[in-house]
């Protein structure tokens, strides 16, 4: 049996392609496509300017995914929400929804699970279950959008998973979602967080895009990495830096270290020194992350005083640094928490009405 494409992954180009294939004229694509990708439709039925045959017809020839809001939490604190959506296939991800002052922040899922192993990560513990597809990835945005009836202007991919381990699926979801025929949002307000897979790295430095690239430090010997990040026997801090240097010089786009506080692990002034030798010959910015602890783990955050000191240091050193907020941190808010325990808990969990 053939599989059945997945329309919203399609670029516009590709859409053309595809129905012109079949035998429809380009402006159908065109149709199509914004009802998809500006209009947020939710399924073929509601695009009611094509016939009812065609539609019907779409149905046979395509998958059109679209995601169930299952649980939402909001923070009394900063109205900070979490999401848990359900796909297709029954998997749940989240993605979390952060109003600042500059404009509304989606933070989305890349994959189901992450196989990356990070010690104080909660989206890990599981293991992989399966990558997300574009049209998934652009589906907590658009399913975001058509609830809280607000526009997003930012985009992080910082939720479950690592994006660059799913990466043909990531490109092709950042070309939909800044494509101007679609949501258009700018590539500059787009940032993706890695845990450092360098061949990666620098792969996505050569596609010359305008988006942020984070790199999740969290330590700054190799020694001290590995203890945090397996991914680190893999990758040594050196390979690292040369790749954001590389990032850097191909994209002009200076990098975000993200360095999350543990207590009594990396959160020393020799912690800081160090950092600062490390961020001193880049263009770069350091978000500290007081560590989120996770009840599976022991670690605990760093105290105030021990943050402070140490934003205090880089300060004192030009390093351009900033103690990342923490936002809805009444709610779940560590990465993999809340679809942890809706995975892991029984069936009489009260689910908040959507
Ligand atoms: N895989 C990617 C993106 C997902 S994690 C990456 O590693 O960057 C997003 C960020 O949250 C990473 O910096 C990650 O290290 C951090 N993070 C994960 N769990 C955390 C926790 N419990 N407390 C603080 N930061 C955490």
């Amino acid at each position: 049996m053939q599989v059945k494409k997945d329309i919203k992954s399609l670029t516009l180009e590709e859409l053309k392609k595809e129905l012109a294939a079949r035998g429809e004229k380009a402006f159908r694509a065109k149709q199509m496509y914004e009802w998809m990708h500006v209009k947020l439709a939710e399924g073929f039925e509601e695009m009611t300017n094509l016939s009812k045959s065609f539609r019907e017809q779409c149905g046979e020839w395509y998958t059109y995914t679209s995601l169930k809001a299952v649980q939402v939490q909001e923070s009394r604190i900063d109205g900070t929400r979490k999401y848990l959506f359900e796909l297709s296939d029954g998997n749940v991800v989240e993605s979390v929804w952060m109003k600042y002052k500059h404009g509304n922040s989606v933070c989305i899922s890349s994959q189901v699970g992450c196989r990356m192993g990070c010690r104080f990560c909660a989206s890990t513990l599981d293991g992989l279950e399966r990558n997300l597809l574009p049209s998934e990835m652009l589906d907590q945005i658009y399913a975001i959008t058509r609830l809280t009836g607000e526009r997003v202007s930012n985009v992080v991919v910082m939720g479950t998973g690592e994006p660059l381990d799913n990466y043909d699926n990531l490109l092709q979801f950042l070309q939909i979602l800044t494509d101007e025929n679609g949501l258009n949002i700018s590539q500059r307000n787009i940032t993706v967080s890695t845990c450092g897979l360098v061949p990666r790295m620098r792969q996505l430095a050569e596609e010359r895009l305008q988006i942020t690239l984070a790199l999740s430090l969290h330590a700054t010997t190799d020694e001290k990495r590995r203890r945090l990040m397996p991914i680190a026997n893999k990758y040594s801090i050196e390979e690292l830096m040369d790749a954001c240097a590389y990032y850097f010089s191909c994209t002009g786009r200076r990098i975000t270290f993200e360095y999350s506080l543990v207590g009594g692990v990396n959160d020393t002034q020799e912690d800081a020194e160090e950092l600062i030798e490390l961020a001193k010959p880049l263009c770069c910015h350091v978000n500290l992350i007081p560590v989120n602890p996770i009840k599976e783990r022991d670690y605990v955050q760093s105290d105030t005083r021990h943050i402070q000191g140490f934003k205090n240091k880089l300060e004192k050193n030009k390093i351009n640094v900033t103690i990342r907020r923490e936002m809805g941190r009444d709610i779940d808010g560590a990465c993999g928490q809340l679809r942890r325990r809706h995975t892991k808990e029984t069936a009489s969990y009260k689910q908040d009405e959507i």
